[in-house]
């Protein structure tokens, strides 16, 4: 067992593990093939009777590394790159059940989780039911069936800022036999290890602070390889059933604690195919370099504007766990002490116009769709995300007309502060 570093440590030392005279930095293997000597050689491997690289569909070394670094950062046993956060949370569920199969999820999810989950996966006969996490336990339960085979939350919800009370959402999934899924894309395991808490199966879209710059969309799956797939082996006979199209591998029995990663490659990766590009795997290992540095500035220019705007007296809330009195704050204390992240919103008094008007008077600040990348960038969701819908509509959706969403980047906070005090000026 290697020594278990610091997350700032294993950002920059852990995966790639150069062997004498081999490149100190991690090469980008792009290559779709790889070669062998024998014909048994290469049948070893397609029997998965051996590790080893033919096709970069399924494994790829630049991929490799950058998914083990992520592994150790997580405390997780094994972990596996996806061509986006959409696929990993698409692969999490594909792996797990089947038509017929329920899942319970958050109702404080990311638009395209929603989506996914609510309309898509319907579509092939996995039925979900969405909950308000902050009901009690008990409420909460009541979403559960005979069919249920997972349970999915966000650390901090994309947009609404929410915080997941991960024992509570661990509790209730452990009690079912099912495992706790949580999305942890906008905590990174900088700011939250789920695993410690007993979430079971952590994903990220990779595209947001881990990748930071905004260059390469990507996604992760990570397993603590905690949760006894045998002791509930009637939920998940894809696990621990012989596997036809592998010449009858029982996953469970030949990889044990990596049963859910290499049943996931093996059979998902193969037959739908969304690997990350070893070009894009090269380009977040980049960005995780630097991530609990970056981590930290977002936060704190992240608490120190949504100070600012909640002393404004245009300014009618913010949302920003980071900061006392607001409803997730001993939620975010617990799970994320030293702060939680860099996206934060408020809501303008005034109309959908003053929000328009404000928007287009910032300077600094960008309009884009995206969001956790080093640049400050603003959305209006009644402009943009929630066009379509009039003000009565956006208020059932918790979205408020002149609400805008903000991530504070890691410029230099009194030149972001300025940006947005002229702004103001002009609502
Ligand atoms: C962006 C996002 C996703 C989707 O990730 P992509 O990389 O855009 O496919 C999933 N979950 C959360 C929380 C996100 O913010």
């Amino acid at each position: 067992m290697e020594k278990t570093y610091r997350p700032d440590t294993i950002c920059v030392q852990a995966g790639w593990k150069p062997k004498k005279g081999e490149p100190r930095v991690l090469p980008i293997y792009q290559s779709t093939t790889f070669k062998y000597d024998t014909t048994d050689e290469m049948g070893r491997l397609f029997a998965l009777e051996d590790e080893g690289y033919f096709y970069t569909r399924l494994q790829n070394p630049t991929n490799d590394a950058v998914a083990e670094k992520i592994a150790r950062l997580e405390g997780g046993v094994a972990a596996m790159l996806t061509a986006s956060g959409q696929a990993a949370n698409f692969y999490t569920i594909a792996n797990l059940c089947q038509a017929g199969d329920h899942i319970v999820c958050s109702a404080k999810v990311y638009g395209g989780t929603f989506n996914l989950y609510a309309a898509t996966i319907k579509k092939l006969g996995i039925d979900c039911t969405f909950v308000d996490p902050d009901d009690p336990a008990e409420k909460i339960e009541q979403a559960f069936n005979e069919n249920t085979k997972a349970v999915i939350g966000e650390t901090i919800a994309n947009p609404a800022l929410t915080v997941l009370d991960i024992e509570k959402f661990a509790g209730l999934a452990h009690k079912h036999g099912v495992p706790l899924i949580v999305d942890n894309t906008f905590a990174t395991p900088v700011n939250c290890r789920p695993f410690e808490f007993g979430a079971d199966i952590v994903t990220h879209s990779t595209t947001k602070y881990m990748d930071g710059h905004a260059m390469a969309v990507g996604g992760c799956i990570v397993d603590s390889g905690n949760f006894d797939w045998e002791a509930h082996a009637e939920k998940f006979p894809g696990l621990t059933t012989p596997d036809e199209t592998y010449h009858g591998v029982v996953y469970t029995k030949q990889f044990g604690k990596k049963a859910f990663i290499t049943k996931a490659t093996a059979q998902l990766m193969r037959d739908l195919g969304s690997i990350q590009s070893p070009m894009n795997a090269f380009l977040l290992n980049v960005g995780l370099e630097t991530l609990p540095l970056r981590m930290e500035k977002h936060c704190s220019n992240a608490r120190k504007v949504a100070e600012f705007l909640k002393s404004h007296e245009k300014v009618e809330f913010v949302n920003c766990a980071m900061l006392e009195g607001d409803p997730y704050y001993e939620l975010a204390q617990k799970y994320m002490p030293n702060g939680t992240c860099g996206v934060i919103s408020f809501g303008l008094k005034g109309t959908r116009e003053d929000a328009v008007r404000f928007m287009d008077s910032l300077k600094l600040c960008a309009i884009v769709t995206h969001v956790a990348d080093a640049r400050t960038c603003v959305l209006h969701p009644a402009s943009h995300t929630h066009r379509q819908m009039n003000d009565e509509q956006l208020r059932e959706a918790g979205v408020t007309p002149g609400m805008i969403r903000l991530s504070v980047g890691i410029e230099h906070p009194q030149d972001l502060i300025e940006d947005l005090e002229q702004a103001l000026l002009q609502v």
